[in-house]
């Protein structure tokens, strides 16, 4: 029996686990995790994260072939196939800090690794990592190996949030890159192998390990910046009376250009984006290309604009001042069916509102109260540092909101400001709200109270 373990018990790892497990029977599969609180959450009836037909595929395969223990070395000297699924933040401090992708779990990780192997390893990343990763593993696992041999591969892993289960079940594409020699295309192989338990070979896509590891960079920037593209049409539509849902429709009708992620939103948030870019704007300084480091930096920026023009638009409709007033806030992970506050534009919403001291109450199912403290009060890029304790998921009950109820019990007069374009405006204005819609044509009150970006 081929037995894999992985190394980090998170969003990635977790799901991405679970479903090998369930795809291939014929292979044992143990994920392990420094923070013991995860494996326990793991082994128990509630997991630490919540992704729709997770829970259902752990029950399937938990104690058969699916174990998640803390008995690190263990499984790792026992394993054929490691995964590492560790966190990669951005570095808080240091050379690159703000930046560059902070590798000490990572490089703790391949060190242990060294450390208990005592036969051949197929070493895969499927954290996402700065291209040339994989040379620099190779360096620690080869300078303290004892003879065995490491193969390094890079894995990369696609599934967006929310959407796991479902993305693991049925992916665009599965990457794999390994070294170009023999060896290491037997280990490509044997990669692909378990893939194909249930990937058609032709979306099992492989290639040498410099471009799977940019690939992944590239995907994240290029899915980001689409956002941003359609963020920034949306404060032009707002300022000439277009509307970004027509336009973006109109735009994504050309089959060059598709209909995916062109919806204006507050933002992209999550662990991932703004990390893989900035990662992506150092890796480019780092090779003397200021150019495109810029070119991709552009794509934060009009993310941190959107987000401050959301905050102004709301502080100004309310006569320049939000002291004192009572906001609520829905939602606040950084997208629907997931837990995750990571990045989430929520924090930076929240804490602009805050910052002009409104008084805000702040709900989402499937986030803790403890958890959003803990985001507020939090500096950037610190979330990923201590140990982010998952946020239970504590209900997945759809609820329906009485708005003419929350409009007659509202001083007047009542907003609303819909970050998602999730509202239905038309209905909000016929019960008197103020309704703004990012990019869409403004109501008189908003016409007249500009926000100053
Ligand atoms: P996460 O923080 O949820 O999980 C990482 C886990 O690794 C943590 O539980 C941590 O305790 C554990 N860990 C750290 N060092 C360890 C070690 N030496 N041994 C064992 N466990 C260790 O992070 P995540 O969201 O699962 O992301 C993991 C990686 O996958 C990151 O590189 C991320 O960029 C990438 N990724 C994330 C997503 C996503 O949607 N979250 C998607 C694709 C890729």
């Amino acid at each position: 029996m081929v037995k894999i373990c992985c190394l980090g018990a998170g969003y990635v790892g977790g799901p991405t686990m679970a479903v090998i497990a369930l795809k291939c029977p014929d292979i044992q599969v143990v994920v392990v995790d420094i923070t013991k609180s995860r494996i326990d959450a793991w082994n128990s009836d509630t997991l630490p994260i919540y992704e729709p037909g997770l829970d259902e595929v752990v029950k399937q395969c938990r104690g058969k072939n699916l174990f998640f223990s803390n008995d690190i070395e263990k499984h790792v000297s026992e394993a054929d196939i490691i995964f590492v699924s560790v966190n990669t933040p951005t570095k808080t401090r240091g050379l690159g800090a703000g930046k560059a992708a902070d590798l000490t779990y990572w490089e703790s990780a391949a060190r242990m690794i060294a450390d208990v192997a005592k036969s051949d390893k197929i070493v895969v990343e499927k954290s996402t990592v700065p291209v040339k990763t994989a040379e620099a593993i190779e360096k620690i696992l080869t300078h303290n190996s004892n003879g065995i041999n490491f193969q390094i591969l890079s894995n990369p892993e696609f599934l967006a949030e929310g959407t796991a289960i479902q993305d693991l079940f049925n992916p665009d594409r599965v990457l794999i890159g390994g070294r170009e020699t023999p060896e290491g295309q037997k280990a490509v192989q044997t990669l692909k192998a378990v893939y194909a338990h249930w990937v058609p070979e032709d979306q099992i896509l492989t290639t040498n390990l410099w471009s799977a590891e940019l690939s992944k960079l590239a995907a994240n920037a290029f899915l980001a910046q689409r956002i941003s593209s359609v963020n920034a049409m949306s404060a032009l539509c707002e300022a000439t009376g277009a509307n970004v849902s027509e336009v973006s429709y109109a735009v994504g009708k050309d089959s060059r250009i598709g209909p995916k992620f062109l919806n204006a939103s507050v933002g992209f948030g999550g662990s991932c984006f703004q990390k893989d870019i900035l990662n992506l704007v150092y890796i480019c300084e780092c090779n003397g290309l200021p150019e495109v480091a810029n070119y991709w930096k552009q794509v934060i920026k009009i993310n941190d604009y959107q987000k401050s023009r959301f905050v102004n638009r709301v502080v100004s409709s309310m006569f320049n001042t939000v002291a004192n007033k009572k906001i609520a806030v829905l939602g606040f992970a950084f997208k629907k069916d997931t837990g995750d506050t990571r990045e989430t534009p929520a924090i930076d919403v929240c804490k602009g509102l805050l910052g002009d001291k409104a008084k805000i109450s702040i709900y989402d199912p499937q986030v803790t109260e403890d958890q959003i403290q803990r985001d507020l009060a939090m500096n950037k890029f610190d979330w990923d540092h201590p140990v982010h304790l998952q946020p239970m998921s504590p209900t997945t009950t759809k609820q329906t909101l009485d708005y003419k109820k929350i409009y007659d019990s509202m001083q007047k007069p009542a907003f609303v400001f819909d970050g998602r374009n999730v509202v239905d405006s038309e209905k909000l204005r016929e019960i008197g709200f103020i309704v703004y819609s990012i990019g869409k044509p403004l109501d008189g009150w908003l016409k007249d109270m500009p926000a100053v970006a």
